[in-house]
């Protein structure tokens, strides 16, 4: 895409949503940072449920610690993984006490420096609870990023510093909660929903999906074709198997 173009799509995808957020909820930059953890390979919306009740009680690390980890386990016992992530939470807790003064870190060093966290999670805390003008890739802004050839890479780390490099000004600081949020209910994975994407005519991926009444009328054609050539196929399998006019049908007689 050319410098135009990526200005494009972000001022589209700006436009159709000016204020975009992370779905996890939190009220404060400890909790984010829990929420974003149990977030790894399980819904945002799994996340929030569970999370709901717990927030109301835990709101710091010292909190978490007390909680303990057989509490956190059986609260969050609804989230995949949940052994490691309740383990890796109360081991985080405690180090944010040890290092940091139950404190969240701002750098990226720092906080990838914590057990169970990541260069995705550092990112979705730097940028959801800090500010910073970071892209986390996810799975979701991995595919619209290739798809679209918005920022095509092999690997998360390539997808995230073309983002780096191409996003402009003023969509730094909101650029992955937009193309998150655009994976999640437009470009789908199993079926991009094109025919109503604001950025239809600068993605590059084809075949582009059509609207669903036109998917409908494709395929009641391409059902009531393969029932006419069924049809066809078995009124001619009747008449080759019809025996020839005149040719006997008995059995050859025995030779004396
Ligand atoms: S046109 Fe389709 S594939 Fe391209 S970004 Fe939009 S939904 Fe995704």
């Amino acid at each position: 895409m050319t410098r135009d173009q990526v200005f494009e799509f972000f001022r589209r995808l700006a436009e159709a949503n000016p204020s975009p957020t992370t779905e996890l909820e939190s009220g404060n930059p400890y909790q984010l940072l829990v929420a974003v953890v149990l977030s790894a390979q399980a819904t945002d919306a799994s996340v929030n449920v569970a999370c709901r009740p717990l927030f109301q009680r835990i709101k710091t690390p010292k909190q978490m610690v007390a909680f303990g980890e057989d509490d956190l386990r059986d609260a969050i016992k609804t989230i995949g993984l949940f052994n490691t992530k309740a383990k890796n939470v109360i081991a985080l807790s405690q180090a944010l006490i040890d290092r940091f003064g139950g404190e969240v870190p701002r750098t990226r060093e720092e906080l990838e420096s914590l057990p169970g966290v990541g260069r995705k999670t550092a990112n979705v805390v730097l940028n959801t609870a800090f500010g910073e003008e970071t892209f986390a890739v996810d799975t979701h802004v991995f595919r619209v990023c290739n798809r679209s050839g918005l920022a095509p890479g092999k690997s998360v780390d390539e997808v995230e510093a073309k983002l780096e490099k191409i996003v402009p000004q003023p969509f730094r600081r909101d650029a992955h909660h937009w193309l998150i949020l655009h994976g999640r209910y437009t470009c789908k994975a199993r079926l991009p929903e094109c025919w109503r994407c604001p950025v239809i005519d600068l993605c590059r991926y084809k075949p582009k999906t059509p609207p669903p009444e036109e998917r409908r009328a494709k395929s009641n054609a391409a059902r009531s074709a393969s029932r006419a050539s069924s049809k066809a196929r078995t009124a001619k399998g009747r008449t080759a198997s019809r025996p020839k006019a005149g040719r006997s049908r008995s059995r050859p007689s025995r030779l004396p």
